[in-house]
């Protein structure tokens, strides 16, 4: 290591977050690479039997097989672990991968699992449709309604699960109020980052035992790969560390090198996006055709203020119900639409749209829909980076189209 990085390195963890997301993460090789560079091996190699019996049995820290670690993977884990203020970190090959890995280290047969109504379709439907296969009880709960966490916490309770703000209803979980209540209760609280990302929210430090991603959305940020990550007292994180090794759900290299791009990026990306949403979320609030603008970042959300306290903003996610409630109108909205992308990803440079309840919850039962807020007239918008003008129009296109 040359001198400058030594130096360097002993007073990073005194620079300010946006400077860490820069700088932290791997160490340069002795070929003085400036950019990150990307290990695409499946195993490493030793000088001598010694020191890989040393590996293999002692953990001496070096590098063995790709499934079980690899330096441009570790560089991600430390970059994000700082901007979470976590202990410990580990990635996965998706979001989905996270909650699985979470899910199946600590829980077991016979537990009880609280989850958030407002979750992501996959991450319910991977409950309902296989832990609960293996004896977990599934309680949902709104993501809004504290008294009804207390209820669920007085019988014993493994883990409490919940999204915030939630998608696409936009929902705000008081993170800080459910973490000392399932801390009271002996129970692990996660929440799951995605939306808001480290940047504008902080779970940890509010109190939760598990912070989740879905890499795949803002901290890649330009809509690119796949990953996911788990983060939180290394004591918790071990056993999940475990499960991808033994389950296989590692992340690649390649992907996990463009997530230390994206979180080099993250902060001034996260300022851009809010600001757009806010600004499209105000111009949609004005318009007749629309009955309800659901966005954190707005006055008129009923938990304003605790959206404000909680989160720096609002970030990019927003929904809205059409006054007519039909699909069809929902559809002719989003068909005339064409800058937007009509697509179900979200946390891209790209704004996209989508119709929910016949897209990304479109799986769901329809009773699961219901009780999850996704009604028929709901559209999704996550707002990206281009003019928040241009945007404008667009929806003006849509919007126009429903009057005849
Ligand atoms: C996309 C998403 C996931 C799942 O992540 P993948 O990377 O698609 O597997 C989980 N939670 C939330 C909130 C998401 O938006």
């Amino acid at each position: 290591m040359m001198d400058r990085d030594r130096r360097l390195k002993a007073m990073i963890a005194g620079l300010s977050e946006d400077t860490q997301a820069i700088r932290v993460g791997l160490d340069r090789t002795a070929e003085r690479e400036h950019s990150e560079p990307i290990f695409t091996t499946s195993s490493f190699v030793f000088p001598d039997a010694e020191t890989m019996a040393d590996a293999f049995v002692n953990n001496s820290g070096l590098s063995i097989y790709a499934r079980v670690d690899n330096p441009t993977i570790d560089g991600f884990c430390k970059r994000l672990a700082v901007l979470e203020g976590a202990d410990a970190c580990e990635a996965t090959a998706t979001g989905m991968g996270a909650v699985l890995s979470t899910l199946m280290a600590h829980c077991q047969s016979g537990d009880r699992v609280l989850m958030s109504t407002g979750v992501f379709g996959a991450t319910l439907n991977l409950v309902k449709n296989y832990f609960v296969k293996y004896g977990i009880e599934l309680i949902l709960i709104s993501p809004t309604d504290l008294s009804a966490w207390e209820q669920a916490l007085s019988q014993p309770a493994k883990l409490a699960y919940c999204e915030t703000p939630s998608n696409p209803t936009i929902e705000i979980v008081d993170i800080q109020a459910l973490s000392e209540l399932c801390r009271a209760h002996d129970c692990l609280f996660v929440v799951d980052n995605c939306f808001m990302t480290p940047v504008l929210q902080k779970p940890l430090a509010l109190g939760a035992d598990l912070v989740i991603h879905s890499a795949t959305k803002y901290l890649d940020g330009q809509g690119r790969v796949m990953g996911g990550a788990v983060l939180g007292r290394a004591d918790l994180i071990e056993p999940v560390t475990s499960f991808i090794r033994s389950g296989g759900v590692t992340m690649s290299p390649f992907n996990a090198w463009v997530f230390l791009k994206g979180l080099e990026t993250l902060s001034v990306r996260m300022k851009a996006h809010s600001e757009n949403a806010l600004e499209l979320a105000q111009w949609l609030e004005q318009q007749p055709q629309i009955e309800r603008v659901n966005y954190a970042g707005l006055e008129s959300h009923p938990q304003y203020a605790l959206a404000n306290r909680q989160a720096k903003s609002g970030g990019g996610v927003l929904s809205f119900h059409l006054r007519d409630g039909s699909r069809e109108h929902a559809w002719k909205f989003l068909n005339h639409t064409c800058l937007m992308s009509l697509t179900a990803n979200l946390g891209d440079v790209k704004t996209t749209v989508c119709h929910p309840a016949t897209s990304t919850h479109g799986r769901l039962d329809v009773a699961d829909r219901q009780l999850m807020g996704i009604s028929e007239n709901m559209i999704r918008i996550a707002v990206g980076l281009e003019s928040v003008d241009d945007l404008i129009s667009d929806c003006e296109r849509g919007l126009a189209a429903l009057a005849g």
